[in-house]
This record gives C-alpha cells, sequence and structure tokens, in this order.
C-alpha cells in the first residue's frame, strides 16, 4: 500500500501529522494508500514559502509564465494515458471517461498560454491637459485552490492554470480521496519550468482548509464542492477578507418538448444521466417531459438503452459505459434514497440496488436507477443524489417545467429538448441557471467562455476559467500620471473633471 505525500517546495513530501485518510480504488473495494492530512504547521510552513516563491514569479514576465503553460500542456498531452489512469483508479470512472477529465482541463491550461492577452491593462492618453491614465491588473499574492473528488485532473487544472499565469502561487488542496492525480500534474509543472514553492499541493482535511481559510497570507480562495460546504466556505472566506468563490451541488433539469426527437433525447437522458455513475456536477438528474405522451414515449425509449448500460471496472477500458461511486458509503447513501424514493410513492421502473459483479463483489456499484412520477417533496427530487439515478417528473405544460426548473434551489446546469427555436430561445432567455443547453444535455461551456451556476450552485463573484478567471487572480490597479509642460503652477481645491 503507498504512503502517499505533499509536494512542497518542488519536491514530494511525506506528511508528519500522523494523520492520515485511505485512498481506495472504487473499483474492487482495496485501499490502495493512504494520504497524510496535514497541520496547522506544515500548513502554515508551505504558505510561508510559497510567499517567498511568489516574489519572483510575480516578476518573471507574462509571456515567460504562459511558456511555462505551453510546455505544461505539451507534458499533459504526452503524459494523458497515465493522467488518465491515476483519476480512473482513485475515482472509478471509465478510462476514456478519465482521459475527457484531463482534456476539458488541459483546455483551460490552452487558455492560459495566451495569458498575456488577458492580463493587459488599459491606457487612455490626454485624459486631461497633459495627463495619461493607465490601470494594470497585478496578482493577488498566495491564493489556495481546494477541490472536490469527481474531476481530479480537470478542476485542480481550472484552479491552478489560470492562478499560476496570473502570477500568483497557489496552495492546492485536492480531495483527499483522489489526491494522486494533483501530485503528478505538479511534477509536471516543476519539469515544465515552474519554480519551486508556486504550486504547493497539501493534502489535508477539514483542519487543512480551516487553516487556509483563516491564514491572513492567503488572499483569496477558489473551491468546487457540495453545497453546505461552499457555503461555509465563503462565509468563512469573506469574513476573513478574502476574495473567495465557491461553487457547489446541483441538480440539474433536462426539459422534452412533445416536438423533440424522442430518441436523441432519450440518447442524451441516458449519457447525461449515467455517464461518470451520475457523479458530475452538471449530470443530468431530473428529466421533465411535457405532457403524458412524452413522458410514456421517453420511458418506452429509456428502458431499453438501460438495460445495455454496461457497468464495470474502469480496466475493462472502452467496453464499460461507467464505474462505482466513489466510496462504500456513497453506495449506500444512494442505495437508502432510492428505498425512500419507492417509500414515498414514486414509481421505480429500473432498480439498481442488487446490481452486483461477478470478480468485483467488494467495488462500490450501482446499476443505473429509473424513476417515473416523481414529485418535487420527494427526497430524491430535494437531494442531489450524486449516483446513477434518474428521476422523472411530468409536467403538464411548457410554463409548469419552467417553473419547476426555477423554483429548484440549485442553478448548475439545464438543458431542453425541442424542436420549437421559439421554445428554446425564451427558455434560455427566462431560466435562471448559469449554464444552458439547447438539444445539448451537458453544456459544460468551452474554455474561453467561464464555467459557473447561479443560486444554491455559486456562492461569490465571477466565474471559473475564462476572462473570468483572470479577473479573480488578479487586482486592478489605475494609475493616473501628469507631466507638466505647458501646466500653470497652484493648487487645486475642488473635485473637479481633469478637462
Ligand atoms: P465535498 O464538499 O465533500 O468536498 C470538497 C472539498 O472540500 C474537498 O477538498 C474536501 O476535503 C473539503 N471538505 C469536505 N468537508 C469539509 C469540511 N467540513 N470543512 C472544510 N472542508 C471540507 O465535495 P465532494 O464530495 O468531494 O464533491 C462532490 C460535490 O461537488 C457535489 O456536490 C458536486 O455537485 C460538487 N461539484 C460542483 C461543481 C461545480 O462547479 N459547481 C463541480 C464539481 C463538483
Amino acid at each position: 500500500m503507498e504512503e502517499l505525500c505533499h509536494w512542497i517546495d518542488g519536491k514530494r513530501v511525506k506528511g508528519t501529522s500522523g494523520r492520515f485518510a485511505d485512498v481506495m480504488n472504487p473499483a474492487t473495494g482495496e485501499q490502495t494508500g493512504k494520504v497524510p492530512l496535514a497541520s496547522v504547521a506544515e500548513l502554515t510552513a508551505a504558505i510561508a514559502s510559497a510567499a517567498e516563491a511568489q516574489k519572483g514569479w510575480a516578476a518573471t514576465n507574462p509571456q515567460r509564465r504562459a511558456r511555462v503553460m505551453m510546455k505544461f500542456g505539451a507534458l499533459i498531452e504526452t503524459h494523458m494515458d497515465e493522467l488518465a489512469e491515476l483519476v480512473s483508479r482513485e475515482h472509478g470512472k471509465t478510462l476514456p471517461d478519465g482521459r475527457g477529465d484531463v482534456q476539458r482541463g488541459l483546455e483551460v491550461v490552452e487558455v492560459c498560454m495566451g495569458a498575456p492577452a488577458m492580463l493587459k491593462g488599459e491606457f487612455m492618453d490626454n485624459g486631461g491637459p497633459g495627463i495619461d491614465l493607465y490601470s494594470m491588473r497585478q496578482p493577488l499574492g498566495v491564493v489556495a485552490g481546494i477541490t472536490p473528488f469527481n474531476f481530479p485532473a480537470m478542476i485542480p487544472l481550472w484552479k491552478m492554470a489560470p492562478a499560476l499565469a496570473s502570477g500568483n502561487a497557489m496552495i492546492l488542496k485536492p480531495s483527499e480521496r483522489c489526491p494522486s492525480t494533483s501530485l503528478r500534474l505538479a511534477e509536471l509543472l516543476q519539469e515544465a519550468g515552474l519554480p519551486d514553492g508556486v504550486l504547493q499541493v497539501v493534502n489535508g482535511d477539514k483542519e487543512a482548509v480551516d487553516t487556509i481559510l483563516d491564514d491572513e497570507t492567503i488572499q483569496a480562495v477558489g473551491f468546487v464542492g457540495s453545497t453546505p460546504i461552499a457555503q461555509y466556505i465563503y462565509g468563512r472566506a469573506a469574513a476573513n477578507g478574502k476574495r473567495a468563490q465557491c461553487f457547489g451541488g446541483a441538480k440539474n433539469h433536462m426539459i422534452i418538448m412533445p416536438d423533440a426527437d424522442m430518441d436523441k433525447a432519450a440518447d442524451a437522458l441516458v449519457g447525461a444521466g449515467f455517464g461518470a455513475a451520475g457523479e458530475r456536477c452538471m449530470a443530468i438528474s431530473v428529466a421533465v417531459p411535457v405532457g403524458d405522451e412524452t413522458a410514456d414515449a421517453l420511458i418506452e425509449r429509456l428502458v431499453p438503452r438501460i438495460e445495455k448500460l454496461k457497468v464495470g471496472p474502469y480496466t475493462s477500458g472502452d467496453d464499460v459505459d461507467y464505474g462505482p461511486v466513489i466510496t462504500k458509503q456513497a453506495q449506500e447513501r444512494i442505495k437508502g434514497l432510492i428505498t425512500s424514493g419507492v417509500e414515498q410513492g414514486a414509481t421505480l421502473v429500473k432498480d439498481g440496488r442488487d446490481f452486483s459483479l461477478q470478480g468485483y463483489e467488494d467495488g462500490f456499484y450501482v446499476g443505473p436507477t429509473l424513476f417515473d412520477n416523481v414529485t418535487p417533496d420527494m427526497d430524491i427530487y430535494k437531494q442531489e443524489i450524486f449516483g446513477p439515478v434518474l428521476s422523472q417528473v411530468r409536467a403538464k405544460s411548457y410554463d409548469e417545467a419552467l417553473k419547476l426548473t426555477m423554483d429548484n434551489e440549485y442553478g448548475n446546469g439545464t438543458a431542453i429538448f425541442t424542436a420549437d427555436g421559439d421554445v428554446a430561445r425564451d427558455f434560455a432567455s427566462r431560466v435562471n441557471v448559469g449554464m444552458v443547453g439547447i438539444n445539448f444535455p451537458i453544456p459544460v461551456p468551452l474554455s474561453y467562455f467561464t464555467f459557473g451556476g447561479w443560486k444554491k450552485s455559486a456562492f461569490g463573484d465571477l466565474n471559473q476559467y475564462g476572462p473570468d478567471a483572470f479577473r479573480f487572480y488578479t487586482k486592478t490597479k489605475t494609475v493616473t500620471a501628469r507631466w507638466f509642460s505647458g501646466i500653470k503652477d497652484g493648487a487645486a481645491f475642488n473635485f473637479k473633471a481633469m478637462d
């Protein structure tokens, strides 16, 4: 069993707190390693040395920092299969999905290769007599990234690439369930030329997070995880005067209009509902067909597709559609929620509770589960299940489907399947959700746009990646400069226009 470590000052460093968390292979249920949980002292030392390293990094010109991103991107591509294997071993997702996890992170690194264009300020000459104005974007200093288990490559890359390209140092605290990918990415960044100490990967739990939130050196916190923790972190970071953006959970609805292509809608629902065992913040967990005919037509198409799904270990390569959920506790919680759905009156069309795989009986698998006639008062509707469970809520009209989506406390992603451009346009314009798909089930925006939900799916300002990331990780300074040729002597006492 491997003893994992931290990445401090450019080296793999063993933990000294004496506290560890188990790292599992969810496909087999075996423990593969133990990860150290940092103490306050370990974290404080890592932050202090990041602050020293940041000075030189901030003084490095943006093109040179961007060149590190270019080499880093090339190294990620060269090591794609190795990184995907690390992702899948600790998370359980299939290898093609593991490669997708790395790829969607790489795309953000690619945007950061052009960081100098995003970091330029503005200039106005002759803003007044002999007066020029210019603004500059400067790094914040030491910032922190705290990331969830479900995208062990993509989300750490969303955090580290724009923060580092902007001239900050970063303390990255990855999920203790999937720590290995972040450690390997840190090694690749060093190989790409990142100076030691600029990225510190510190593993840990609440003790490490609270130390980050209270430490005076840390200027900003970027968090991704569940809503209760997002809300907690946002509150504590903001109370300590830090900039914070905290992205939380989701309950994503897909509306299916009677004029939709039903086969395409069913394909989309199966992929978006069961891919990665439903452990995506952009997974579709609620299907909302409009009208009973649409609902019946959808069930008729979903059932055979679900029956064909192959669930298994990532080591089966391309032969599996999705793998296990992350832990035994998650498996039990999901099965418990399925039972609650039955008890509360939903129609269980497909039951994944008894799923078992020969040779992998100890893996954390849940079979694909489909409910019909779900209502908003049921726990399976109210809670983020984060498992392979799709709930169908029948709506009588488009307005009822839209209202259901809008009344939900989460607002990460949503989609509509329709052949009517007017309805699609109305939906995109009115719905109070951050990312919208039209005949597109998982509308994670390209890295040149930005990613972020509304309502209880995000706390704080600005989105992740794209132009917003450079705004989040820099501060604007504006200079008003005057040169005195042709200016008369004499003090000015009024706050007047420059002209
Ligand atoms: P989580 O909230 O349990 O953990 C996220 C991070 O917070 C981890 O690094 C963890 O160590 C830390 N943490 C956990 N409990 C803590 C506590 N009490 N105090 C301080 N820190 C704590 O989330 P998870 O289970 O790893 O990830 C799944 C969740 O993330 C889902 O809710 C999913 O929807 C959400 N998610 C959201 C987005 C988004 O962009 N909105 C993206 C991916 C995942």
